[in-house]
């Protein structure tokens, strides 16, 4: 099996976004997502031409690694009026700063509203960003909690229809969402191939679930401690994930990540030939 893999990595630091990826090939992780912007805030953050360089010379060193881009939390592409004129402009100045920095995939959350707004506003601010073909944006399923869009899968499929986007697969969202990835994981990727297509499916949030399954809670757990346990090494060495990128989005220090690593490079390791 091979896939690439890494973490949801901070650009706080001085550097910014070439520090995350300093951080990345310091940590031997092979993909690496990261937010553009304060995910919690508007304000969008101008990258320094320094560190553009910086962070395509060391993506270029490390391979190309693959990189993906999460969109705020406030952006809702659901929502009405400035809310949703807010979110599209948000959204699209992620996918101008991906393509500024050769970053493949701008990851976002459908939001909760009107379908047909939603698809509207990811291919507005497509279209805003001039960024057709690449970068690739994803819409993320969701826990479904707050009537967010997208916890079912054939709504996703709704979404992506007859459009460039394509999905990430988050399976901390998937199980409080209601489907089984602790006891059958291959029934689930089953049943995202049968509505989206797992070609479609580029990029995986490997995360472990706090919540019981079907609880509707988006909490993420860390490897082995969660609701999910062992039902996500089924994910990861699914055969049709082959060349995925798998990212880990859950708190992090040296221990954490030391545990976190552990266990997927183990999983890895007994699928190795
Ligand atoms: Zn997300
Ligand atoms: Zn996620």
């Amino acid at each position: 099996m091979s896939v690439r893999y890494g973490f949801h990595l901070s650009i706080a630091g001085k550097k910014g976004v070439a520090g995350a990826l300093e951080e990345a090939l310091a940590l031997g992780l092979t993909a690496l997502q990261i937010f553009a912007k304060s995910p919690r805030g508007w304000r969008a953050r101008s990258l320094s031409p320094g560190e553009v360089e910086a962070f395509r010379a060391l993506k270029e060193m490390a391979g190309g690694m693959p990189a993906a881009i999460h969109a705020s939390y406030l952006v809702n592409l659901g929502a009405e009026g400035e809310l949703w004129e807010k979110s599209v402009m948000s959204l699209a100045d992620d996918l101008g700063k991906a393509a500024l920095l050769g970053v493949e995939y701008v990851v976002v959350h459908p939001g909760s509203g009107d379908p047909r707004r939603i698809k509207e506003g990811a291919l507005r601010a497509l279209r805003l960003a001039g960024a057709k073909g690449r970068p690739t944006l994803l819409l993320e399923n969701t826990a479904g909690g707050g009537e967010k869009a997208g916890s079912r899968f054939e709504e996703l499929a709704w979404l992506l229809q007859d459009t460039p986007l394509q999905a990430c697969l988050d399976t901390c969202h998937a199980f409080a969402a209601g489907y089984d990835v602790k006891g059958d994981p291959r029934g689930v990727l089953s049943a995202l191939d049968r509505a989206v297509g797992l070609d479609r499916v580029p990029v995986v949030h490997l995360n472990d679930s706090v919540g019981g399954l079907g609880s509707r809670v988006d909490h993420h757990a860390h490897l082995l401690k969660g609701q999910i346990g062992e039902g996500l090494k089924g994910v990861l060495l699914d055969p049709r994930l082959e060349g995925r990128v798998f990212i880990l989005e859950t708190p992090r220090s040296p221990e954490e990540d030391a545990w976190n690593l552990g266990v997927l490079r183990g999983w890895l390791e007994e699928a190795a030939p």
